[in-house]
């Protein structure tokens, strides 16, 4: 598949299909991890997106990802870049980097802060703001298109939800072409997030991101680190299931099925999964998006 701007691909008359990964730790894990992609080709998602760390080696991992997610199964890529440890200088060489290997997608994000540093440090010369980096890859390549992150139940750092989304607006008119969610379990905060958005004329599409609780534990930590509530009556199908990891893992695939096939009903423009680098959690959910659309 050539290299589509995401932004031409929300006129076609079916929801967008996009997956995330994250690249693993070790060279041999993200072989691995190519090699279980191919399992996602059959769905032919319309993007494939591949998250980018804080350190040099996760760095350099995250290209090769995308490099391998692109030469060996064809998908549309939509490489991350963050403003993290970066200077203006740094970013515009990853940015034309980019480009020259014919990508036209960047998700343009601030970035966490490093495991070490407990909050958001600005690199010299660098950018506070994913605006700021927005605005930049635009000046650089019009014809990139850029994705922004969306929190329905808004930043952590943010003082609420309204303060939040004006700060999504500057992305927007900045030069993003589209949003895309963190994940949540209750598809009514999505749907408040949108209303509020729409009465600021923000106005590209959102999609929302979908993750399958796959453990209790992982669950937990997850939303403790992105703001995300776990539902009551999720949590307490989780505890009734245990240590029974099979029972968990269906319950999980199965409300974030459940959330897929409304927000598909309700006529969102596509879901994004964040499929924990699982091929077999993927298809199951893509399978289900199949079934929703078609
Ligand atoms: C879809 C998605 C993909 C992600 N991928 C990655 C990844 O690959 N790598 C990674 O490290 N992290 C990733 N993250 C996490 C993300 O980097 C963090 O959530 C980070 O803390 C914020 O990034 P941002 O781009 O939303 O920042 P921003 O949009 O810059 O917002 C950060 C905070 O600053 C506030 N703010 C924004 N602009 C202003 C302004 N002008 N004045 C005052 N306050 C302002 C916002 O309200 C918010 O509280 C991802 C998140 C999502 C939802």
């Amino acid at each position: 598949m050539s290299q589509t701007p995401i932004s031409q691909l929300f006129s076609q008359e079916r929801p967008l299909l996009s997956v995330e990964f994250f690249p693993p730790k070790s060279d041999d894990a993200l072989e691995k991890l190519i090699e279980s992609a191919d399992d996602l080709a059959f769905y032919q998602p319309d993007f494939v997106s591949v998250t980018y760390g804080a350190g040099g080696s996760t760095r350099d991992r995250s290209a090769k990802a995308c490099e391998l997610l692109r030469d060996e199964h064809e998908f549309n890529i939509m490489p991350h870049l963050t403003c993290v440890g970066a200077s203006r200088d740094e970013l515009a060489v990853t940015v034309n980097g980019l480009y020259e290997s014919g990508y036209r997608n960047i998700m343009a994000l601030r970035g966490d802060p490093p495991k070490d540093s407990p909050s958001f440090v600005v690199a010299e010369n660098g950018f506070a703001y994913a605006s700021d980096l927005v605005a930049f890859i635009k000046e650089l390549h019009p014809d990139i298109s850029i994705g922004v992150a969306g929190y329905p139940e808004k930043h952590p750092e943010a003082a609420d939800l309204s303060t939040d989304l004006r700060n999504l607006k500057t992305k927007v008119d900045a030069g993003a072409s589209f949003i895309t969610t963190q994940l949540f379990f209750d598809n009514s905060d999505l749907y408040r997030f949108l209303e509020e958005a729409d009465k600021l004329d923000i106005s590209v599409p959102v999609i929302p991101g979908l993750m399958p609780v796959l453990s209790l534990k992982q669950v937990k930590r997850i939303t403790s680190m992105c703001g995300a509530s776990l539902p009551a009556e999720l949590e307490k199908h989780l505890n009734l299931a245990g240590d029974n990891d099979e029972l968990v893992r269906q319950i999980g695939i199965r409300w974030a099925t459940e959330q897929l096939q409304d927000l598909i009903e309700q006529g969102l423009p596509g879901v994004h999964l964040y499929a924990l680098n699982r091929s077999d959690v993927a298809t199951e959910l893509m399978s289900a998006f199949r079934s929703s659309v078609e």
